[in-house]
């Protein structure tokens, strides 16, 4: 892969909470609770990564909780945001869409508009030290069903709306999610949640058709979806593949995750050569660059050794994940 070709590098599916450096981790653990979180630095990567073997995408969420417990002032979640923009800009992404959950960082007490506020500044600082990338980010509500998180979460689409209504703060955060254990929670739980999005006019992408199946990938469509996360599923539903071309929806499909989490049975059986050659917009990601131990490059090398693509295959996926970007004026 070329310099030029490395410029034009998007990824619009990763996790903060999941791409955090295990030295950050350490020390700010050492800081909090003057105690080491693990044996040694290599014990704590342990802990950050998805085990192996990953029985399920609920084992492989449980590797967040470690270093969730730090995300919880906004010198540090300034710093981490800081940190995976730097990260991403030296990889050669030039435009990136960050997501998290305001409402899993509220321990301590910040509200949800002040631990955005803090990721946002050290996305802008990140911006402001490597010119070459542009970041917007996606606020994920959480999937459950107790009306605490019923609660959080429509407390992040007003979050997020407020966000966006300010012209300063609107020119960082551009949309919304839906995060957590799909094979739990059913996708059709979240429909009044979705109403409220449509009232504030919030542009979305829900995770659907990675633990469950094209039925999930259905109602996040009908839920006003204007990309999917993962989307997977899709190969199972020949009318769902059709209309995902037909509306030209973007599918943010992780591969290394999707094999840890069981989303697929295995690299060989992954169906994104199949969806790509199906017409539909499939663009590549990494979910989480710690938890799943990858890049977007790693992501690139993988597909096109183990499916074949080319590098025609990649600039067209490129191309399509820029017509799905969110943050309109980011690129182009
Ligand atoms: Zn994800």
């Amino acid at each position: 892969m070329t310099e030029k070709e490395k410029a034009d590098m998007i990824e619009l599916h990763v996790h903060l909470d999941g791409s955090l450096r295990p030295e950050t981790i350490w020390e700010l653990a050492m800081i909090r609770d003057g105690k080491a979180p693990a044996a040694d630095l290599e014990g704590l990567v342990t802990l950050m990564q998805a085990p192996v073997p990953c029985s399920s995408l609920s084992e492989y969420l449980s590797r967040f909780a470690l270093p969730l417990n730090y995300l919880q002032t906004d010198v540090a979640l300034e710093r981490v945001a800081f940190e995976l923009t730097e990260d991403l800009a030296r990889e050669g992404v030039e435009y990136a869409e960050i997501r998290f959950a305001p409402q899993l960082s509220t321990e301590l007490g910040l509200s949800q508009m002040e631990v955005t506020e803090a990721v946002a500044a050290g996305v802008k600082r990140g911006m402001a030290a490597y010119p070459g990338i542009k970041a917007g980010l996606l606020l994920c509500c959480m999937r459950g069903s107790d009306e605490g998180t019923a609660r959080n979460n429509m407390e992040t689409l007003k979050t997020a709306a407020d966000c966006v209504k300010d012209g300063e703060k609107g020119r960082i955060v551009c949309g919304v999610d839906l995060a957590g254990a799909e094979e739990v929670y059913d996708t059709g739980l979240f429909r009044n949640l979705f109403a409220e999005a449509d009232r504030y006019g919030l542009k979305r992408t829900i995770h659907a058709g990675e633990a469950a199946g094209p039925d999930s990938m259905w109602k996040a469509l009908e839920m006003g979806a204007l990309r999917i996360g993962h989307g997977i599923a899709a190969i199972q539903d020949q009318s769902l593949i059709k209309e995902l071309v037909t509306r030209r929806t973007a599918l943010e499909v992780c591969v290394t995750s999707n094999v840890q989490t069981k989303g697929v049975r295995s690299l060989k059986e992954h169906p994104i050569k199949k969806l790509y050659d199906a017409g539909v917009h499939v663009t590549l990601n990494t979910d989480n660059r710690t938890v799943s131990g990858t890049t977007l490059l790693k992501e690139i090398d993988l597909v096109k050794n183990a499916f074949g693509f080319t590098d025609e295959d990649i600039k067209r996926m490129e191309g399509y994940a820029a017509e799905a970007a969110f943050l309109d004026t980011a690129i182009g």
